[in-house]
This record gives structure tokens, C-alpha cells and sequence, in this order.
């Protein structure tokens, strides 16, 4: 592989005029789950699949997170996306069912969580499409939205994304606002409704043997997400969670994050929607800049 180093805007998607937001709301906020279950272990790690003290971190999600986080949107009546690798669905598909039978929506993850790889296209979109089968499989839906696993893209996987029908894509951290992927020569794409990483509940909450980092308790992250919501609220943005029931399903966790979501719910005028309500917006939006 050779590498082109021209300086250049790496992401050639164009900035998006200003946004408004559904019944005069001020904000938005996108409650994204990652249900990666041992995915997150095994995915870019094969050899993981035999330490099962390892794998257990992910097999939370299956006996006690999913149930759990599932628990807290009906309680708060929200409803949230729930991008899920396909190994998951197939490993798991109780757990996964409740997601499905609560009337959330379910987003493409990869199949086996693998980071898609510019050097291994093959194998990149090899993901994609065992993904799409398993979700099909396991809950008769065909997903229109896609994080991808371990945060990675390049310009060949989203067109890739928008040939298989994917509408919108969640995984980029470079705006406040949803917008309109496109090729260096203008091709269009899927919507990014771009994430937040200071609301990826594994910067603060996962540690393990192999990954050994600090935990931060409910001082720290609460303070930090509410201060990082409002700002971003006062500016008018979406609000991008990246949340994973094998974190956010732990019982302090699970406290911590519910209380997080009552101060946003209190606020009132704030859109809380799923990605794909999200991505029919902004597109209603494009089309009525289209028409004037
Ligand atoms: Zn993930």
C-alpha cells in the first residue's frame, strides 16, 4: 500500500447550513448502543476465543446488560439504536430478541467486529454482507444504519455502505451536525451523524488484564456529560452516544446513565430520536433546500 500524503480536506463530505430539529427542539440527542457482546474480544483478537475469563467482559451483555439497559429506555420511554454484530445475533438471540420485540431500531456493527481495514478490502466488506445475512436471520430486518466496529472508515467502505442500502452511518467525530458523506469527485453517501467520543462509555468504564486503563466513577463522567450535552445543546447539535450495555449495563453504571438521561429529558427542548429518525430528517431537510 502506498500511502497519499497530498494535504488535502481527508474527509471531503460538504459542511451541512444550519440544522433545525423536529417540534422547535434545540438539540438532538442519538442514544446509540454497541452490542458487541464477546465480539469486542475476539473480533481483532481470534485467539481470545479460548480465554474465557477474557470473553466473559462481553458475555455480560447477553445475561445481564442487554435485559438491563432495555429496562431503563422503557422505564424513561426512549428509544435508542442498537448497532449489533451479527455474531452477536446469532450467539445471543434472546437477549437480542428484547431489543427487537421493544420497538427499537437495530443497526449494522460488522459481523465479528473486525476494524475495517483500507489494506484488507476483502475482508472489510466480507463483514458487511455476513452482517446484513445474520441480522436477516436472526430478526428478519435488513439494517439501514451502521456504526462501525472499533471506529474505522475509508472512502472505498462508504461507498460500499451506500451500495448496500446503508442510509446513514454513525462512527465519524468531526462535526456537531449530521451531513452528507461524498467522494473526493462528489459521488454522495450515507448521512454521518457523527458521534461524540466523550460519550464512549468504554473510555471510562472498561478495564481489563490485556487493556489495562483508569476507571472513572459517576463524579467524573456525570459532570462531564452533562457539561458536554448542555454545551452542545446551547450550540445546537446532535448528541452522539456510544454506549455498550457490557459498560452502561453495569449497576453503577447503569445508575450513572440513567441519571444522565433524566437531566436530558428535564431539559425539555431536546430531540431524542433514533439514527434512522436522524437520517429521514436531515434528508427531508436536504430536500426542502433542494426545492427552494
Ligand atoms: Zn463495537
Amino acid at each position: 500500500m502506498i500511502y497519499d500524503l497530498t494535504p488535502r480536506p481527508l474527509n471531503p463530505a460538504p459542511q451541512t447550513p444550519a440544522m433545525t430539529w423536529p417540534n422547535g427542539a434545540k438539540s438532538a440527542v442519538f442514544i446509540g448502543f454497541d452490542v458487541d457482546a464477546e465480539t469486542a474480544w475476539i473480533g481483532n483478537n481470534p485467539s481470545n476465543v479460548d480465554r474465557m475469563v477474557t470473553t466473559s467482559h462481553g458475555g455480560y451483555d447477553a445475561r445481564v446488560g442487554i435485559a438491563r439497559i432495555v429496562e431503563l429506555m422503557a422505564e424513561l420511554a426512549m428509544k435508542a439504536t442498537f448497532f449489533t454484530p451479527g455474531w452477536t445475533a446469532l450467539a445471543h438471540p434472546e437477549a437480542c430478541d428484547r431489543i427487537v420485540a421493544a420497538g427499537h431500531e437495530i443497526g449494522h456493527h460488522g459481523f465479528l467486529h473486525k476494524m475495517p481495514d483500507r489494506d484488507r478490502l476483502e475482508e472489510t466488506f466480507e463483514e458487511i454482507d455476513r452482517g446484513f445475512e445474520a441480522l436477516q436471520r436472526a430478526f428478519g430486518i435488513r439494517p439501514v444504519g451502521y456504526r462501525a466496529p472499533s471506529g474505522e472508515n475509508f472512502p472505498e467502505l462508504i461507498a460500499y455502505l451506500a451500495k448496500s442500502g446503508i442510509r446513514y452511518s454513525s462512527s465519524f467525530r468531526d462535526d456537531i451536525l449530521p451531513y452528507r458523506h461524498a467522494s473526493a469527485d462528489g459521488v454522495p453517501g450515507p448521512v454521518e451523524i457523527p458521534v461524540n467520543f466523550a460519550f464512549d462509555d468504554w473510555n471510562f468504564g472498561m478495564s481489563s488484564r490485556s487493556s489495562a486503563r483508569p476507571l472513572f466513577g459517576r463524579e467524573a463522567v456525570l459532570a462531564l456529560w452533562i457539561d458536554e450535552f448542555e454545551a452542545t445543546h446551547a450550540w445546537g447539535g446532535v448528541t452522539t452516544l456510544v454506549l455498550h450495555p457490557q459498560v452502561s449495563g453495569r449497576p453503577m453504571r447503569w445508575h450513572l446513565l440513567r441519571d444522565f438521561l433524566r437531566h436530558v429529558q428535564a431539559k425539555g427542548d431536546v430531540w431524542i430520536a433514533t439514527g434512522k429518525e436522524i437520517a429521514d430528517h436531515f434528508e427531508t431537510l436536504e430536500r426542502q433546500r433542494r426545492a427552494s
